[in-house]
């Protein structure tokens, strides 16, 4: 469902540009609005989320999928914890479609899905690591890493149930705004990914805007 946002990006608290192949790991407080901008467009963000004050508590896709009964994510859509807590709504969307199933790329998978000489290519898994690493004070470990959401991803269900990677359908400009409903930590991975269409084989920046 295409909902545009009021809110002016001159107004925000926190602004921040992520160059594709970089991370983004920062507290979202419950309340804070966060708006994630598809700057030169066709571009995936795989995105975590976590309980600031306890981050085993982290978003579930199938509690998520189950209780909206869609596969899909876009305005309107209240992203669930595996504690069954509401997490983020989003409230605005100008993409229209969000994917829960297609997962991370990792240099594991890049090379049983293309080449072998893949393995040594950036992956989202790994910038999450690196996140986690650099960030001590949230206390994370690779065990917290859980299925993702890829923003802005194409990843459409044929009517066999079928799953594929799909040319985008965001565009330059198109943004996704999230409010939280608890503090939130938001692990974001600018995906670097070269070899299937999800970035259209020209991974791009993405902003982070927050407002109060
Ligand atoms: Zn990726």
């Amino acid at each position: 469902m295409i909902q545009e946002s009021s809110l002016n990006p001159q107004n925000a608290v926190m602004r921040d540009v992520v160059p594709a192949g970089d991370y983004y790991m920062k507290v979202v407080k419950a309340g804070q609005t966060l708006r994630i901008l598809d700057m030169e467009g066709n571009q995936a963000a795989d995105t975590l989320f976590y309980n600031a004050n306890d981050p085993a508590e982290s978003y579930s896709a199938i509690d998520t999928i189950r209780e909206q009964g869609n596969v899909y994510l876009t305005a309107g859509s209240q992203i669930l914890s595996n504690e069954g807590n509401l997490m983020l709504t989003i409230v605005a969307d100008t993409c229209g479609r969000h994917d829960t199933l297609g997962g991370a790329c990792a240099t594991e998978s890049n090379t049983v899905r293309y080449a072998i000489d893949k393995k040594h290519m950036h992956a989202c898994r790994d910038s999450w690591l690196l996140a986690i690493a650099e960030n001590e004070q949230f206390g994370m470990t690779k065990r917290d890493i859980v299925h993702n959401i890829n923003f802005f991803m194409n990843v459409p269900i044929t009517p066999e149930g079928g799953l594929t990677f799909e040319d985008g359908i965001s565009a330059p400009g198109k943004y996704v705004e999230l409010k939280a409903e608890m503090d939130v930590i938001v692990l974001l991975s600018n995906c670097p990914q070269l070899n299937n269409p999800c970035n259209a084989y020209n991974p791009t920046p993405v902003e982070m805007i927050v407002w109060d």
